[in-house]
């Protein structure tokens, strides 16, 4: 990766391996001077207003260290700074606004950066060409490289009074999230709700509807999220998930206070299908007219 400082007296975020540094205290991100950035480290500006506002406030960039592990130790050591290294899940779970906005553009365009390194088409080395956006290579006539986004469809399925969610065998406890799953290529998103919800449920869907979006680094993911209507009612559990179970309205208010324990963040478009689900239904149980 080429380096590219226009601002030596700029703030970047310093991200390792995926994981975000952090003041240990509260947590919040720790951006440094662009000249603080060690040895080998990879040092890479955005255009002024794309991780947060316009106004200086905001991180200019990022500081990448995973060819600099020593600077990451020197950085993390610190005593006088007590700062620490988290992983950005948990960041991206609590952060809003802007900073989450910055971070999952830092997240994907250096993941992206890392796993792209050599022209697919001629195999020579890539630059940056626009930093943070484009690749070049140096092949005397030259391939342009973008990142690549990966469309993946979100789901609430409802009966109209039950709605269906799954959980991995991961997760903590007692925690339930909407269905998803990558679209593949040849296949609308809505195609992908209803095969999605047919191999993780065994579930048919009828109507579905677009709800909105939300960017994800986990990789470059953009999450496309749907409300579904089912057209059957028994669970055939596939093999991607734990368990599969439908959630009344009482269960999916205590799970919603679950979640928000563990993610203060609700501005997750899982959380979000979740909560206007659960509002909706309230709505119509109290006869008001959505
Ligand atoms: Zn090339």
């Amino acid at each position: 990766m080429s380096t590219d400082v226009r601002d030596p007296a700029g703030r970047y975020l310093v991200l390792w391996r995926d994981r975000v540094l952090v003041e240990a205290r509260t947590r919040a991100p720790f951006p440094i001077e662009a000249a603080r950035a060690p040895e080998g480290a990879d040092v890479l500006s955005f255009e002024p207003g794309s991780l947060g506002p316009d106004d200086g406030s905001a991180p200019g960039g990022f500081v990448l260290l995973n060819a600099a592990r020593d600077g990451m130790e020197q950085l993390r050591d610190d005593p006088a700074t007590a700062l620490r290294f988290i992983d950005p899940m948990f960041e991206l779970g609590r952060s809003t606004g802007t900073l989450r906005r910055g971070l999952v553009r830092a997240l994907a365009a250096a993941r992206w950066s890392e796993a792209t390194r050599f022209c697919s088409r001629c195999g020579a080395p890539l630059a940056w060409d626009v930093p943070g956006r484009v690749k070049i290579c140096s092949n005397p006539k030259p391939h342009r490289h973008w990142p690549r986004l990966e469309p993946s469809a979100i789901m609430l399925v409802s009966d109209g009074e039950r709605m269906l969610l799954g959980r991995q065998a991961s997760w903590p406890d007692g925690m339930y999230s909407t269905l998803a799953g990558f679209v593949d290529q040849g296949e609308s998103v809505e195609e992908a709700v209803a095969r999605e919800v047919l191999e993780e449920s065994g579930i048919v869907v009828g109507r579905v509807t677009y709800f909105g979006s939300e960017p994800w680094p986990f990789p470059g993911s953009l999450m496309l999220g749907y409300f579904a209507e089912a057209a059957t009612h028994d669970i055939v559990r596939g093999d991607e998930l734990e368990d599969v179970r439908w959630f009344t309205y009482d269960e999916g208010i205590a799970l919603q206070s679950r979640l928000a324990e563990r993610t203060p963040n609700a501005d997750t478009i899982a959380r979000r299908l979740i909560a206007t689900w659960l509002r909706e239904r309230s709505a119509s149980e109290n006869g008001v007219a959505s």
